[in-house]
């Protein structure tokens, strides 16, 4: 039996991809404005997948720190990243 494997990597995963953000960085994001609308054909921010342009996209203007971000969600994902910051909020009182 020969118990070695190739530790191949195809590509770098440590590597931030522009525009990408983490899911502690979308939580750390307050969100502005918004707007509902049908898909533009961009991944939505919160799992990844491409909001087909049948879809129902949400665009949330969030400030990240001093940058304003566009976001795009879909309508499930936008419930998530809701939920995802009040669970993450600091509890009062401390
Ligand atoms: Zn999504």
């Amino acid at each position: 039996m020969n118990g070695s494997q190739p530790v191949g990597r195809d590509a770098p995963v440590t590597e931030q991809r522009a525009g990408r953000l983490t899911v502690a960085a979308l939580r750390g994001a307050i969100p502005g404005r918004m707007w509902g609308g049908k898909g533009c054909g961009v991944p939505c921010d919160f799992c990844r997948v491409t909001v087909g342009t049948e879809e129902i996209e949400y665009e949330i203007e969030a400030r990240l720190g001093s940058e304003m971000l566009m976001l795009h969600f879909h309508p499930r994902c936008y419930d998530a990243w809701r939920a995802s910051r009040e669970n993450d909020a600091p509890a009062p009182g401390k």
